[in-house]
């Protein structure tokens, strides 16, 4: 087998379709090179060597030895430099490039092949001393990090200690002598610390590097990385080995990152940084505040020194051009990496930028609008889940704020949470409950576990391509980076910011729409489903077959579920009204009561309770079908359980506490889930579910004869097991019906359904099927009856069994289609043969997720249920699964 694979000079051994193999950056190294951007040459060991690195006890082949012998040849027949020649040394950059990006979380060397001989080359062959050794006291540095496994912490002392002797700031005041005596000073450090002497050979350095990006993606941070977005530990990373291009080398020389759009906004706009006379690791590290790109984004942001538009002109015309090239041919916002040396560009780096969702959408539909792609493309380009972040809460603009800084709008959105200030303390408080914000001078890959816990992220250093940045938005995260005028005071466990401190733990809150950080907590707005979410969600709507209802039961979630396109609601629990505090008591007295004459008693005060709830949902839904779920949960979990309310409760009923508590005893049960609940409710209190499906057809009929839209008021029966228990039902319903229509002298249309979510009734659903016209998976009850596990016991176990591959998925996010899914085909398929039109819905949690909305799709369901705010969701997973 081949490993290693070639590009630059005219040669492309891979292309962008070879991202498993290659890694994203390898493949598109070589997809740059082919299609003639200038590109520095080199090799790409592929993502198979490390499989077989770590399968083989982390050694490498005999045969790799040869191969990369032949790729660095063909570094050097390009370049014309030879890999440790002291006169013109070839210097490579080592770098890691897994199959999707994990940015900052793995390793990469730079200026390889420096010793204390072929610096001296560099020197005299670039004419500049002062660059050669600025070269090598980074690359001993970034190779005693990286490799040899040193804390940086003594190199970075050991700078500071320098440029003090030099009475200067900035790493760009030292000069050649001054770079030259602290490479002395590191290579002590070095030998200090491993009692051996920094490596010379030039092919030890290679090597060294190759293991340690191997090894980098068993570290730590890599594997928090990979569990947090569901990436496999089997999928390795490849090694990119490159002739290095200098962006240290004066001030004609630069190095940048760039987005084609607006990585926050979608604007169709260049967004970048850049900072002259630098080497690519200083942009994201935030040593120097960087540049902007255009002179536009200097001007908005009111930035003195010169845009790359304004100091660089004709390289910046160069890049711009490449930008659009890049865009076309990937039809896609591209991130890319470039320096510029000696007035030469360069590219290092493209791939699909991470966005915001709301950059997301903008971008979709823009480049559908300018015919780069299509409107399904467009469609399948948002990720259904990241649309979360769009719908929720933003900062009412009508609220009184005390803005205290201002940093960089890194990653949109409004948070709220205590200030605290390392990760750990963030993940502590997180795990407790708390909202946290986050507060970092910057952040680096080990703060990933603090910024996954906190609901934002606000840094003091760093641009908006920074560390913290790229992650937040990557994430979700709202954060602002960059707030230089906060300064954090980690002994002390406080910030300081102009006159004002804030003690770790008091609330702030940070805008990563403004950049804006207020004290204490601002209220917040619902947002708005217009402009790039409208368009995009009338596309979706367009090529969608399932259709998306809602679960609901309030007013105001039924009003916000028809504002994210609702067409329906596929499960309204009744229960939920039992529990006003203006009706709990007539429950209590029904529950308590010693025969059906007290039940019916205190129905009867229910009764206009329960129609007015209706009434009320039936005009909000207005032409549409609502499921109106019968009681299910068992009846004592409407009774007290403390002594305490005891009296009281006793009281409002008319009994003793004596009675009370007899009672509460008599209707305790050992498991509840499999207990006294759902249709059995219904079999043995006939006159609850009667008095419920009364309320519903007096509420449908009152609003019926008001409004010219009558409401399809769907019944549904819990727990069904056996098509007796729903024919007994039905008929209840139904005598209901006809009583309720007599009086009123009119009647309205209605259907009568159950749940599936029992086995029983998923193995029987052709005999259920006789008494419904319906059929709604109730998969969280199916799921748990399934698997056999309780959701609310799951907790102590799910994880393990997700972490140790039991579970691909949580089952109670993503349907287990294997079981679970296997008895809901099995049961669409039975329940369809006895009546073709019987329609089939999902109204389990799982109605709200990607994935198994996907399931649905390609089980034939007619439509899912969502809550309300995964609503649009749902609609869009609908359309994508459609595609
Ligand atoms: P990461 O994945 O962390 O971005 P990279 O491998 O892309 O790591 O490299 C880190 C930095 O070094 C980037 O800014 C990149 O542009 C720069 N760099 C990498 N290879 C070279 C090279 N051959 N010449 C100049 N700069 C390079
Ligand atoms: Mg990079
Ligand atoms: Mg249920």
């Amino acid at each position: 087998t081949q490993y290693v694979y070639r590009f630059g000079g005219g040669v492309s051994d891979g292309g962008k379709g070879d991202k498993n193999l290659l890694g994203g950056k390898g493949s598109n190294l070589a997809e740059m090179a082919s299609i003639g951007l200038p590109v520095p040459p080199g090799f790409t060991i592929s993502t198979a060597m490390c499989s077989r690195y770590y399968a083989e006890g982390e050694r490498f082949p005999d045969s790799l030895r040869e191969e990369v012998a032949n790729g660095l040849a063909h570094i050097e027949g390009i370049t014309g430099k030879r890999f440790g020649d002291v006169s013109d040394p070839l210097l490579v950059s080592v770098r890691s490039g897994a199959r999707v990006s994990m940015p900052g979380m793995m390793d990469t060397v730079l200026n390889l092949g420096l010793n204390d001989e072929t610096v001296e080359g560099l020197a005299t062959i670039a004419g500049d001393p002062r660059f050669a050794w600025d070269s090598y006291r980074r690359f001993i540095q970034m190779y005693s990090d990286v490799v040899l496994g040193l804390d940086h912490g003594r190199f970075e002392e050991a700078l500071e200690i320098a440029k003090e002797d030099r009475g200067v700031h900035l790493d760009t005041d030292l000069g050649a002598d001054d770079w030259r005596r602290l490479t002395v000073r590191y290579k002590e450090l070095v030998e200090e610390e491993l009692g051996r002497p920094f490596p010379q050979d030039v092919h030890e350095q290679l090597w060294g590097a190759v293991g340690a990006v191997f090894g980098s993606w068993q570290s730590e941070r890599a594997k928090v990385y990979r569990r947090l977005n569901a990436i496999p530990a089997d999928w390795g990373t490849a090694v990119n080995v490159q002739a290095m291009v200098f962006g240290n080398m004066g001030e004609t020389s630069a190095t940048g990152v760039a987005f084609t759009r607006n990585p926050a906004t979608g604007e169709r706009a260049y967004y970048g940084e850049y900072l002259i006379n630098a080497q690519g690791e200083d942009v994201v590290a935030g040593i120097r505040t960087p540049q902007y790109l255009t002179r536009i984004a200097r001007e908005t942001a009111g930035a003195r020194a010169a845009s790359m538009e304004e100091s660089m002109p004709e390289v910046y015309a160069e890049l711009a051009r490449v930008f659009d090239l890049l865009e076309g041919h990937y039809r896609d916002m591209q991130d890319i990496e470039f320096t510029v040396e000696r007035g030469k560009l360069f590219m290092l780096q493209t791939r699909s930028g991470k966005r915001t969702a709301r950059a997301a959408l903008r971008i979709a539909v823009e480049m559908a609008s300018e015919g780069l792609i299509s409107e399904e493309e467009a469609v399948l380009r948002i990720d259904p889940s990241a649309l979360d972040q769009l719908l929720h809460p933003t900062l009412d603009p009508a609220a009184e704020r005390n803005v205290i800084a201002k940093g960089l709008p890194a990653s949109p959105g409004a948070a709220s949470g205590a200030a605290v200030f390392d990760a750990d303390t963030a993940e502590k408080r997180a795990t407790l409950g708390e909202k946290v914000i986050l507060v970092r001078t910057e952040t680096s890959p080990e703060d990933i576990h603090g910024m996954h816990a906190a609901q934002g992220i606000l840094t003091a250093r760093g641009g908006m391509t920074s560390h913290a940045a790229v992650v937040a938005r990557g994430m979700g995260r709202p954060c602002v980076s960059g707030a230089g005028s906060v300064f954090i005071d980690l002994g002390q466990r406080l910030l300081r910011v102009g006159g004002v401190e804030v003690r770790e733990g008091e609330t702030i809150t940070i805008d990563g729409t403004s950049g804006e950080v207020m004290l204490g907590e601002v209220a917040t707005v619902q947002p708005e489903l217009v402009g790039d979410f409208g368009t995009l969600m009338v596309w979706a709507d367009k090529v969608r077959r399932l259709r998306v209802r809602t679960n609901a039961e309030t007013p105001a979630d039924c009003r916000t579920a028809r504002e994210f396109g609702a067409e329906g609601i596929g499960l309204c629990r009744t229960e939920h009204m039992f529990f006003d505090a203006g009706r709990i008591t007539a429950v209590r007295q029904m529950i308590l009561a010693e025969d059906e004459g007290g039940r019916r008693a205190a129905l009867t005060k229910l009764l206009p309770e329960q129609r007015g709830d209706f009434e009320e949902i039936f005009r909000i839904m207005a032409g549409l079908p609502v499921t109106i779920r019968l009681l299910d949960p068992p009846l004592h979990e409407f009774l007290p359980h403390s002594e305490a309310e005891f009296a009281d409760v006793a009281q409002a009923a008319g009994i003793t506490v004596d009675v009370l508590r007899r009672r509460v005893g008599e209707l305790h049960e050992f498991n509840p889930m499999l207990g006294h609940r759902g249709c059995r409710l219904g079999i043995t209190y006939p006159e609850i579910y009667e008095m419920q499906a009364r309320a519903i057809f007096e509420a449908a009929a009152t609003v019926a004869a008001e409004s010219g839209e009558a409401p399809i008021p769907e019944i549904m029966v819990p727990l069904v097991g056996t098509r007796a228990e729903l024919r007994i039902i039905r008929e209840l319903i139904e005598r209901t019906a006809k009583a309720v229509f007599d009086e009123q002298g009119k009647s309205v249309d209605y259907r009568v359904g159950t749940m599936i979510e029992l086995p029983r009734a998923a193995l029987l659903a052709n005999q259920i099927a006789e008494e419904a016209q319906f059929f709604s998976f109730g998969t969280n009850d199916l799921t748990q009856t399934t698997l056999g596990v309780s959701r609310d016991d799951a907790g102590r176990f799910l994880t393990t069994y997700v972490e140790k591959g039991i579970f691909e998925r949580d089952p109670f996010v993503s349907i287990d289609e294997d079981g679970v899914g296997q008895l809901i085909s099995l049961a669409a398929e039975r329940g369809r043969t006895v009546k073709p039109d019987l329609k089939l819905g999902i109204c389990g949690e799982h109605g709200g997720d990607p994935t198994s909305i996907d399931f649905c799709e390609r089980t034939g369901l007619d439509y899912v249920s969502a809550s309300p705010y995964r609503v649009p969701i749902a609609r869009l997973a609908a359309a994508q699964s459609a595609l």
